[in-house]
């Protein structure tokens, strides 16, 4: 049909600049047709959780209002993506459909589906650094540890500089019917929790930009001083918006090495803040080489796992109810605002799975359904890199002491005081251990343990002890000190 439109099939790429698909398919001159596929029904895909709903909502919005102020439509469609782009291949004619690569497994086997359907498919690297197909060992197997990958992600070509948006895009002469936005009831309704994820967050492109360039300017230089503060906005909280891909990690990297070369006393933190976004391509190129990576162990010993834990134990950790007054702020932070710090994912993670004794499937579930960011490989890779489990994983006998983590890290309790209010009046020195503190200190903040906060639901240094035991007879080896 020699009108016939490309699809330009947009999944975790809600953005129009940097998009090498999108650019490339308003290089060919034709028509274009972008379009977004929810499929929360297929067996094996991960449903969205409820707080990426909400921003996936907000996100398609503000996609569609910046393609229609070019004349284009955003055509939504729900259900399994192979049908969809059959049926629109029928409907339209279509002959070529561009996409940017995904890694989610389901993502991939959608990609191989469609390949089928004999229409051209054109596939675009959009939303990693590092193609994870060609970062391999000198042997080419994939990389199972961060610091030979990141060496090597480092030697190999620099990421290639931003793609502007289109200059023009053709618009198509006919649209298919599409679905409703609101129709796909993606905001929580009866009750709508969401209040919390309003006020903290901006959802779209621009917003993205706009966190990037706080990022250079004021968050980037002090970086390595203040990225383990929970108490400061010492990161970037780029994490939803490269998450949603409203903004390409290339972006983040060609700003932030910009903001170096104008302020060359930025360079330390600039490049920490590089590496974590290493860390975020190494999550990648874990899950593509190994795609079970968020249901099975990575290292196979860990499926004897003993997990002696209960149901009762989870509600009280996702309530942020632990009497562990770090782990209770962050779990309140992540219920309230869809984000939680990653000193204090870590502490969380690390108190549920090895003093809770919580399998961290269950907590990795949690976050998937409570976090804006909520990404299959950096929550799987994390939560098994906690667990002990995973590729290049904490040794087995790092068990993070959250008492000691708060005090350090937290050191005038303003972060636990912020989330966790009825502690807010005890003195610094006592915040990250109410249990330990004199009465009269606890009676002068108005602190009565087990009736305004509950006594930590774990001893903490016999939990200590059992993990270790289980961790030491599944590994085989005797633990270093801690
Ligand atoms: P910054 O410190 O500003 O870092 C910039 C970017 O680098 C981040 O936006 C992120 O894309 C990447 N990054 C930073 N740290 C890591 C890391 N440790 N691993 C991988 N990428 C990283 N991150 C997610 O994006 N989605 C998740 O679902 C997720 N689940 C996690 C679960 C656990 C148990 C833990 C310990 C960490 C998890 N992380 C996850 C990683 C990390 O906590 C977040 O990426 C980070 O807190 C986001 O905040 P930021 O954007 O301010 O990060």
């Amino acid at each position: 049909m020699a009108d016939a439109p490309i699809l330009v099939w947009l999944r975790n790429d809600l953005r129009l600049s940097d998009n090498p698909a999108l650019h490339a398919a308003a290089a060919t001159g034709r028509p274009l047709l972008p379009l977004h596929v929810l499929d929360d029904t297929t067996p094996g895909a991960w449903r969205p959780g409820g707080a990426c709903r909400w921003w996936l909502h907000h996100s398609l919005d503000c996609l569609a209002q910046r393609l229609n102020r070019r004349g284009l439509p955003l055509l939504l469609r729900r259900g399994d993506a192979t049908v969809v782009v059959a049926d629109l291949i029928e409907e339209t004619g279509a002959e070529a459909l561009y996409c940017n690569s995904a890694c989610e497994p389901w993502a991939r086997r959608d990609e191989r589906r469609i390949a089928n359907l004999g229409i051209e498919i054109h596939r675009f690297a959009g939303g990693l650094l590092f193609d994870p197909e060609h970062v391999r060992t000198s042997s080419g197997t994939p990389y199972r540890v961060f610091t030979p990958f990141w060496k090597a992600a480092l030697a190999a070509p620099t990421p290639g500089p931003p793609l502007p948006t289109p200059a023009s895009m053709v618009v198509p002469a006919r649209v298919p019917v599409g679905d409703a936005l609101a129709d796909w009831s993606l905001l929580p309704a009866r009750p709508d929790w969401s209040g919390g994820l309003r006020a903290a967050w901006q959802p779209g492109e621009p917003h993205a930009q706009d966190r990037l360039a706080i990022a250079v300017e004021s968050i980037v230089s002090d970086y390595s001083t203040f990225r383990d503060r929970p108490d400061r906005a010492g990161t970037s909280r780029l994490s939803p918006y490269l998450h949603m891909g409203e903004i390409s990690p290339r972006q983040c990297w060609h700003a932030v090495l910009a903001g170096i070369a104008a302020a060359p006393a930025a360079a330390g933190g600039g490049h920490e803040f590089l590496r974590q976004l290493l860390w975020r391509e190494f999550s990648y190129h874990l899950l593509v080489h190994f795609p079970t990576l968020p249901e099975r162990p990575f290292q196979p010993k860990f499926a004897a796992m003993r997990y002696p834990g209960t149901s009762a134990d989870l509600r009280r950790w996702q309530r942020g109810h632990t009497g562990i007054p770090i782990v209770d702020a962050g779990m309140r932070e992540l219920w309230q605002t869809g984000w939680m710090h990653n000193r204090v994912r870590m502490i969380a993670a690390s108190l549920l799975v090895k003093n809770m004794g919580v399998d961290w499937r269950l907590g990795a579930a949690w976050f998937w359904d409570t976090l804006v960011d909520a990404d299959l490989a950096n929550n799987s890779a994390s939560w098994q890199w906690v667990a002990g489990s995973g590729a290049d994983a904490a040794p087995y006998f790092r068990i993070f002491n959250p008492v000691l983590q708060g005090r350090r890290h937290d050191p005038d309790g303003t972060y636990v005081g912020r989330w966790v209010p009825e502690l807010a009046r005890l003195p610094a020195r006592h915040i990250h251990a109410p249990w330990q503190a004199p009465a009269p200190v606890l009676a002068a903040a108005g602190v009565a343990l087990g009736a305004t906060y509950p006594f930590p639901c774990v001893d903490l240094a016999r939990t200590r002890r059992r993990a270790l035991a289980d961790y030491r007879a599944l590994s085989g080896s005797a633990p270093a000190t801690d």
